[in-house]
């Protein structure tokens, strides 16, 4: 018999039978109606997830970065000036995607465990009198130090200048998972994919485009065949596709759509607070603390453990997976080694968690870290147990 674990990375994340279910679909002709009967009500899910009030949802055979590219190269003309922050390892990739795409890329250099500096961000618009900024890219969600950015507070930069960039946000890790307001926060372009918040496997990027990206995308010139939205919105307009579309991919995503507001956005937000915040409460008890800096940046999909000096967090990483077959994440770029990561979104319940913490905490052990046994698990035990509203909803 083989038994599966549940995973602790952060994304792909653990997926729901029901999803996996959906997936699995015969062949059918894309060309025909019965592909628009799966596609339509996907798109619709994905606008609400997002909060859309105008605009169109676009989704790519691809993975986040193809999400980043996609958003750029539709928008954007060589030697554009973007700015933006490098606060840790996805924000750090979306800028080489742009600098590789011979963008000008103004970079705000941001410590790791910090957010997207709202501040500075704001200052420098300010500063941008003849408004070559064409956009501000930020990183809702930094996946490598579980950092959470202030959107709303970036949007309040950019109308407090009136300055007119597009404003595009890197939601991979926060969409479905964490609330996400395209619509208030004035989003224009917002990038997610498919294996966090929506429980799928990896390979779709799914897109929300304000009315403003799409009028930016008329006279882009950076190049595009794959990515192009106009070939995209051209084909969906006739309930079609530009190219062959990983149908049963999007069938899931319709089932996720689903299954997210089965339970209730509201109540996924909270739940994956509560996950979060028992996680919270075990890394204290272990002496630790997250690698975000103060509690208003903690993400509520991922926590990046720092560990003890001395300590090495790929060690437990590693270790948990060969001897107990169980994923977390390790550390990336400058904090390899100095965190190991665990992840907290998707499908997973408080016995699910329970069982993370638990092995991380005998890992700890192994490597002869200071840690008692049993002190996180009961941290977080306590927590749950007296946070029980949200987990009686999900039963
Ligand atoms: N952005 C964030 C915040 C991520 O966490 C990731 C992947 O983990 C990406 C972008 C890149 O997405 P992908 O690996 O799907 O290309």
């Amino acid at each position: 018999m083989s038994t599966q674990n549940p995973v602790f990375i952060p994304g792909p994340t653990n997926i729901p039978d029901e999803i996996r279910k959906a997936c699995d679909i015969p062949t059918l002709d894309h060309r025909s109606p019965a592909f628009a009967r799966i596609f339509k009500p996907a798109i619709a899910g994905v606008r609400r997830v997002l909060g859309m009030d105008q605009g169109e949802v676009i989704v790519i055979p691809s993975t986040g970065t193809g999400g980043w590219e996609a958003a750029v190269t539709n928008t954007l003309s060589p030697g554009d000036t973007v700015l933006t922050a490098r606060f840790g390892m996805f924000s750090h990739r979306w800028i080489d995607l742009c600098q590789r795409h011979g963008l000008n890329v103004q970079v705000i250099e941001t410590e790791w465990g910090m957010g997207a500096p709202v501040a500075e961000i704001a200052a420098a618009l300010s500063a941008d009198t003849a408004h070559s900024i064409k956009a501000v890219l930020v990183t809702h969600n930094e996946t490598a130090t579980g950092v959470r950015s202030d959107i709303a507070g970036v949007r309040a930069g950019l109308d407090a200048a009136a300055h007119p960039a597009m404003l595009f946000v890197d939601g991979v890790s926060s969409i479905g998972s964490m609330p996400f307001d395209m619509a208030g926060w004035g989003v224009d372009i917002a990038v997610a994919g498919s294996q966090k918040g929506f429980m799928l496997p990896a390979g779709l990027a799914i897109l929300g485009v304000s009315p403003k990206a799409l009028n930016a995308m008329e006279n882009a010139t950076l190049p595009r065949t794959f990515f192009d939205f106009r070939d995209m919105l051209k084909s969906y307009a006739t309930g079609g596709y530009p190219y062959t579309p990983p149908v049963g991919l999007i069938a899931g995503l319709a089932k996720a759509i689903e299954l997210l507001e089965e339970e209730g956005l509201e109540h996924v937000y909270a739940r994956h607070h509560r996950l979060a915040e028992a996680t919270r409460r075990a890394v204290g008890a272990w002496g630790m603390t997250p690698c975000a800096a103060t509690p208003e940046l903690y993400s509520d999909t991922v926590t990046a453990v720092v560990v003890p000096q001395g300590c090495n967090g790929t060690d437990l990483v590693q270790l948990a997976a060969s001897k107990y077959g169980v994923a977390f994440g390790v550390g990336l770029g400058e904090v390899a080694g100095k965190v190991f990561r665990i992840g907290h979104l998707g499908m997973l319940s408080d016995v699910m968690l329970l069982s993370g913490l638990a092995t991380a905490e005998m890992c700890m052990a192994d490597l002869d870290w200071n840690v008692q046994l049993g002190s996180g698990v009961a941290a977080a035990q306590e927590y749950l147990r007296n946070s029980a509203d949200v987990a009686l909803a999900q039963a």
